[in-house]
């Protein structure tokens, strides 16, 4: 058993560590993230495009399609140090490398050399649009979007929402019903839209965290969709999707941990900065307690996020854990968050201070992907116990 990253894991995270402070101090973040879009004009525009100059939009996708190669272990350590300073913003990342790695995995190979290459040079945006109004957990049962075949394409109609970036970006990649068949897992198809006609409306919901990127509501009336933008097998979309899961849990947990990690650095710094009675308040033992549980946390969360890349890289059933790992990591960071904001007294509440920020962006990672409630119904599954939905 070794814990140690590579030399070149190392490296990287290193590397990663120093363009981030210098690039995207906690400041910057701050003064970013303050302000609601709601028409794309507070979008990181330019956050996007460094990621894409650095090379970071193609990383774990595979080189021979422009990117950097890497499995989950080298993603999440991206992840995990963008989200030191980045706090919620890094998922800007996520959603990009979510999207590529289902082109990359499942689409043609037109569509794959068209797609791939393009996002990575952060030249095409695609967002995810799977939820809907009546569909989030239950998002199967509840699915009622529909294509029907027309001509050459499909034409859509229904409401995705939720759906982050979809206001900024050239194409969603949409999850909808295709046919009836009494398994809810089948019938469904994954498609590129195209954003760019009139059938297709974004509009961002008002939201606690994340302010600048956007997550919203998408309406789809008689939206077109060539069929060569079919991702994969008609009416095999969300057997596709399934494949992806694991690999998004995993970096949702390092973003968490990243946080956890952004937090604690917080945390400490005031503590031993702020005085009363006489005393800085890291002094104080309760403080201390608060800070000492931190290390603590992070330390499980890092353990449980970097098993989960390793046994995903190696090619073993990483479900579970990638899973707990996601529950985990959240929970723990909001917990940290939250003390966090307790020990900085008044300025925790201050929107100057990252603090605030990190609490609300990180609340997010127990309702999504997956509800931490979910991944709970999942794990009793594994242990043998009835499914219980
Ligand atoms: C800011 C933000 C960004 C998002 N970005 C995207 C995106 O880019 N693309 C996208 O497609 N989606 C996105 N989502 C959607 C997200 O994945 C869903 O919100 C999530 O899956 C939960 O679905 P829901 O909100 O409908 O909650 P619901 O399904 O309505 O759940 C409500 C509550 O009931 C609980 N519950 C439901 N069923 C069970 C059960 N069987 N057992 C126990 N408890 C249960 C849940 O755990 C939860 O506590 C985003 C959401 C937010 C808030």
């Amino acid at each position: 058993m070794d814990f140690r990253f590579s030399d070149e894991e190392e490296d990287f995270r290193r590397s990663v560590r120093d363009w981030v402070n210098d690039k995207y101090p906690k400041s910057k973040v701050n003064e970013m993230e303050r302000k609601e879009d709601h028409d794309g004009s507070n979008f990181p525009h330019e956050f996007f495009s460094d990621l894409a100059a650095a090379g970071y939009l193609g990383v774990g996708i595979d080189e021979s399609l422009g990117g950097q190669g890497g499995g989950a272990t080298i993603q999440a350590i991206l992840m995990d140090e963008l989200a030191r300073n980045l706090a919620g913003l890094t998922w800007v990342w996520g959603i990009s490398s979510f999207c590529a790695k289902s082109i990359q995995r499942f689409a043609s190979q037109q569509l794959r050399e068209e797609f791939v290459p393009a996002m990575v040079a952060g030249e095409k945006k695609v967002a995810i649009a799977i939820t809907e109004p009546g569909a989030g957990t239950d998002l199967l049962g509840g699915m009622v979007t529909r294509a029907r075949r027309d001509g050459d394409g499909f034409r859509i109609n229904g409401a995705k929402i939720w759906s982050t970036m979809a206001h900024v970006s050239d194409f969603l990649l949409l999850l909808a019903k295709t046919s009836d068949s009494e398994k809810s897992s089948a019938g469904k198809t994954l498609f590129l839209v195209p954003t760019d006609q009139p059938g297709l409306v974004a509009t961002p919901i008002p939201k606690l965290g994340m302010r600048c990127v956007g997550s919203c509501e998408v309406q789809l009336d008689d939206a077109y969709v060539p069929a060569t933008h079919v991702i994969g097998e008609v009416d095999q979309g969300w057997r596709h999707i399934l494949t992806t899961l694991n690999n998004e849990r995993i970096l949702v947990a390092a973003l968490a941990t990243g946080v956890l990690r952004g937090v604690m650095e917080d945390a400490i710094a005031y503590a031993k900065e702020r005085r009363a009675f006489g005393h800085a308040i890291g002094d104080f033992q309760i403080i201390q307690f608060w800070i000492a549980e931190m290390a603590m946390k992070l330390a499980q969360a890092e353990l449980l996020t970097y098993k989960a890349a390793w046994l995903y890289d190696n090619g073993e059933d990483a479900g579970v854990e990638s899973s707990m790992a996601k529950a985990i990591a959240a929970e723990y960071a909001t917990w940290a968050a939250d003390r966090g904001l307790q020990i900085l007294g008044g300025m925790g509440y201050s929107a100057e201070f990252d603090m605030q920020r990190y609490w609300r962006d990180v609340r997010l990672y127990q309702i999504g992907p997956v509800t931490n409630e979910m991944v709970r119904n999942m794990v009793a599954q594994s242990l043998g116990l009835e499914r219980s939905f």
